[in-house]
């Protein structure tokens, strides 16, 4: 068993932070990459997210037809876009469709924003149906780590309207299990609480063996793990009170 220590700040870092009107996000440094075809376009999300994005488009060939509309943005850009919405479609619409500056899971670079290809693309609210190759990449999306965050109907937990376009990264198995249980984020780190580090973990069967996924609560200054590090594991903040691990079994 190895000792791993993780510092309270982390609790803020990681794939599974949750960031929402609640929770904002505390800013840290981030490897990003352009994504899409249109190198040019300079749409930047996390390096490693934007690998998987890409396997997921070439399976289902799917930069013939989508678009990156939207990725990382800074606290600056959010601010902006805020404003201009604003200004633009008034305060109910954009405290519908527009997270509060501080509070977008834009700034994480673990969310993107996905278009239909077309002349007209509304930067704010992009076509991307239930059909179609759209329907195809969001079939595809949580073996590869992805989420439709804002689902319809959920709006009263999320907090934000209904967004078929935007995806969040949150890794795998996470994805899997949230959208067989139709969970949102919010509801899913809440769910792991009753899967505490030490007791029993929940057990996700995945094409890649079972995976053990549990809820450790941050302790003081620096919180302490033992784990089988035999086996692969990963760690991640949820960006409220502790950490989710997950260890390949
Ligand atoms: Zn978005």
């Amino acid at each position: 068993m190895k000792r791993v220590l993780r510092k309270q700040e982390e609790v803020h870092t990681g794939d599974l932070i949750l960031v929402n009107r609640e929770y904002g996000y505390r800013e840290q440094e981030t490897r990003l990459a352009a994504v899409g075809r249109d190198k040019n376009a300079e749409i930047l999300f996390d390096y490693r997210a934007g690998i998987l994005l890409n396997r997921l488009m070439a399976e289902i060939n799917g930069w013939e037809q989508i678009v990156p509309v939207s990725g990382w943005r800074s606290l600056q850009e959010q601010k902006q876009i805020w404003a201009d919405s604003l200004a633009e479609n008034g305060s109910e619409f954009t405290l519908k469709y527009v997270a509060v500056p501080g509070h977008s899971e834009h700034q994480t670079g673990l969310a993107i924003d996905l278009g239909l290809k077309q002349a007209e693309i509304d930067f704010i609210r992009p076509d991307f149906p239930y059909e179609g190759i759209c329907q195809t990449f969001r079939e595809k999306a949580a073996a590869y780590g992805f989420v439709e965050r804002y689902p319809a109907g959920r709006e009263l937990v999320t907090r934000i309207g209904h967004e078929p376009w935007h995806f969040r990264y949150v890794g795998v198995p996470h994805a899997a299990i949230m959208t067989e249980k139709g969970l949102v984020l919010e509801e899913y780190i809440a769910f792991l609480r009753d899967y505490p580090y030490g007791n029993k973990p929940y057990m996700a069967q995945t094409p890649c063996g079972e995976i053990a996924v549990s809820f450790v609560k941050a302790e003081g200054a620096v919180t302490e793990l033992k784990i089988d590090d035999t086996h692969p594991y990963a760690i991640s903040g949820n960006n409220v009170d502790g950490f989710i691990l997950t260890e390949w079994r």
